[in-house]
């Protein structure tokens, strides 16, 4: 392990590591792949994705567990999405299995820097891929690059994870039939102004509505939500327009298989915010980030479960599926892949 850093001080920020993985598109078809330290990407002035945003990307983390192996959580559901992706961008989808392939040998190539177990903290995997000749009519490019970087990475919140509070934006996320769904970096693009504002306004994050009714729940800007009712059931948003989270999805499994819970895919609509005991976001980043209270034009609602501390439940859903990132608990088949 490096010995130049200090693993339990961590923030959530870029660090340049040893390695990272590109491939080439070009002529209809992917190259082999190469491995190298350049961490430089030099592109045309009039590439496609400086012009017309033509990238997306996925985040994933190496986890080192209790014994001391080097594992990641789920890789192949990451390949699917960012195949799901670059379909809907009109970008050649890399292959599945050699974008679990590329994230296991940058990891490997890294594995000095994979956070000890019990620090908190973790190496970040982003896969991205962008469009990467000159293109100026507005048409999809025809070469593109697949690259893989890591970063180690603190816990995303310090100090464990306090409630946070949401607003309700005027500004909406994902149209009706465009792209809230897929993992374009257009999505972030334009929540960046909504972001800005909320923090000036002293709100942690917006909380989306469909923008179709405004009458519905969607996400964050970068985390699914999920709801806890008063009687214990775990509910999380339907719709099409939010980006299928895989925590979110572990996370309504470990619900019902590992906790023994009821737990729903459904419309949530906003007049039912009152109704829940407990809220939290969840993503790669956080796993579960607590949600005390939402604000909504003028009127707050306050989380039964309050300022202080993670739901009860919400509770027993971190420590479960950490639990399993961790080595600590028994995982379904499939959810862990060991690099080293
Ligand atoms: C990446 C992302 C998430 C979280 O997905 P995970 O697979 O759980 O990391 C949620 N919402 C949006 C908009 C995202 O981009």
């Amino acid at each position: 392990m490096k010995n130049n850093i200090d693993w339990n001080n961590l923030g959530f920020g870029y660090m340049k590591t040893d390695w990272r993985y590109f491939s080439n598109y070009k002529n209809g078809s992917w190259d082999e792949g190469h491995l190298t330290i350049d961490e430089n990407i030099v592109l045309n002035e009039c590439a496609c994705v400086l012009q017309y945003a033509q990238t997306c990307f996925e985040g994933l983390k190496a986890y080192r567990t209790v014994d001391d192996k080097v594992v990641c959580f789920r890789p192949d559901m990451n390949a699917k999405r960012m195949a799901d992706t670059a379909e809907r961008l009109e970008m050649p989808p890399f292959p599945q299995d050699r974008f679990v392939e590329a994230v296991c040998s940058v990891v490997k190539k890294n594995v000095d820097w994979v956070p000890p177990f019990g620090s908190g903290a973790t190496l970040y995997i982003r896969p991205y891929m962008f469009g990467s000749d000159a293109i100026m009519g507005v048409k999809p490019a025809n070469e593109y690059q697949f690259r893989v970087f890591t970063s180690p990475v603190g816990p995303y919140f310090k100090g464990g994870a306090k409630p946070i509070t949401l607003r309700i934006p005027d500004f909406d996320r994902a149209a009706p039939l465009g792209t809230g769904h897929v993992k374009a970096g257009l999505n972030y693009a334009m929540s960046l102004h909504a972001i800005v504002d909320a923090h000036k306004k002293g709100f942690n994050e917006n909380m989306y509505l469909d923008s179709g009714t405004r009458t519905k729940i969607e996400e964050t800007g970068g985390a699914n939500i999920i709801f806890v009712t008063k009687d214990g059931k775990v509910v999380t948003p339907k719709s099409n327009t939010i980006l299928p989270s895989i925590t979110r999805r572990s996370l309504m499994y470990v619900a019902e298989h590992y906790l023994g819970l009821n737990t729903e895919e459904r419309e949530v609509y906003k007049e039912e915010l009152n109704d829940f005991a407990e809220c939290a976001l969840c993503g790669t980043a956080a796993v579960l980030s607590p949600v005390g209270k939402i604000y909504d034009h003028g009127v707050e609602i306050n989380l039964p479960s309050g300022m202080e501390k993670m739901g009860e439940i919400t509770h027993k859903l971190y420590e479960t599926l950490t639990g399993i990132q961790m080595g600590k608990i028994e995982p379904p088949e499939g959810w862990i892949k060991v690099i080293c």
